[in-house]
């Protein structure tokens, strides 16, 4: 089969290669891949950095395939053969308390497809068989669009329970997690604001706040009447933090990224007096994701794919990722 493999820390060690097709063991599931995603998080393996420091190369990346089973191991039902899946990269222990709790999103064990193991950005993936959730009717890249990013907002809402009539400000809306914070809002019934540097166009009856930058968007912020959530997916602190700075009396931040910066400041007197909360939410549950690709197949998150490259301009892909423009970038790898 080809497939992505990187064999050195850098940009040029990554090859589309001919590589043996995986074999699934016990209570895997082979899958036949259409498309994979493209992640900051392959950047990081890429660069040898953060939890991409994990990977051993060489290492077959690609995070989120979907695609369709095609042979199981022992103990898997042998009716999940032919079913169309998309890919949880996030594989839990099963063992610990967070697991055993049900909680597998906080897993202090987990390993990530395309990281810990090979992943998809191959013609062939072996997974294991939970983490090949059925996508039903979902298009292949739809799935792979939705697969981590809306998942990890399903889990920032429940996580804050956001409940319908909820005020709620979305910052970095302009994102493709932002898109689908907002879109994921606005199905729960929630007010929204969504805040930006660029110009958004609506996706429902949110309203919209273009800033430059947090102290734009503070001084928009000042003075009204307050959020009970804020949903925080823009990876810049002091973003986060002027949203912290606008919740109501015992409100609740959540915040689903940290990658621009880590020092975060807060009025820790207001924070206190006020009631305030603040969660992090770095993954997503198994019933997360299935309810992420539910909302998607009921049409009711917006297209979250962006541009589209072949398996062999997959390098290209990476590197013209720091200006990928809007959505998820997504490699068709058939
Ligand atoms: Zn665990």
């Amino acid at each position: 089969m080809r497939a992505a493999v990187l064999s050195r820390h850098d940009l040029d060690g990554l090859t589309v290669a001919v590589a043996d097709v995986p074999a699934p063991g016990d209570g895997e599931v082979l899958v036949r891949v259409e498309t994979v995603g493209v992640n900051q998080l392959d950047l990081n393996v890429i660069a040898g950095v953060g939890p991409g420091a994990r990977a051993q190369l060489p290492r077959i990346l690609g995070i989120d395939p979907a695609g369709e089973i095609i042979a199981i191991g022992a103990g898997v039902d042998q009716k999940r053969i032919g079913q169309t899946v998309v890919v949880k990269p996030n594989i839990a222990c099963g063992q610990c308390a967070h697991c055993q709790a049900g909680d597998e999103a906080d897993c202090p064990n987990q390993t990530v497809v395309g990281v810990h193991r090979d992943g998809g950005a191959a013609e062939y993936v072996v997974v294991p068989s939970r983490n090949a959730i059925d996508r039903h009717a979902l298009d292949a890249a739809q799935a792979t669009a939705v697969v981590h990013s809306a998942s990890i907002v399903i889990n920032a809402v429940r996580t804050v329970a956001l409940a319908a009539g909820d005020r709620v400000l979305v910052t970095g809306a302009g994102g493709t997690l932002g898109r689908a914070a907002v879109a994921v809002a606005l199905a729960r019934g929630a007010q929204v604001v969504a805040a930006s540097r660029r110009t958004l166009s609506p996706l429902g009856d949110e309203q919209l706040i273009q800033a430059s930058g947090a102290p734009a968007l503070a001084a928009a912020l000042d003075g009204g009447e307050g959020f009970d959530v804020v949903l925080d997916v823009s990876g810049h602190a002091p973003t986060l933090s002027a949203g912290i700075s606008a919740l109501r009396w015992g409100g609740r931040a959540v915040f689903c990224a940290a990658s621009v910066d880590s020092d975060l400041r807060i009025d820790a007197r207001d924070f206190y007096l006020r009631r305030k909360r603040l969660s992090g939410v770095a993954s997503a549950r198994y019933d997360d994701v299935a309810e992420a690709l539910a909302l998607a197949a009921a049409g009711a998150l917006p297209s979250l794919v962006g541009r589209r490259y072949a398996l062999d301009d997959i390098a290209t892909a990476y590197r013209d990722f720091p200006r990928k423009g809007d959505g998820k970038v997504v490699v068709d790898v058939r």
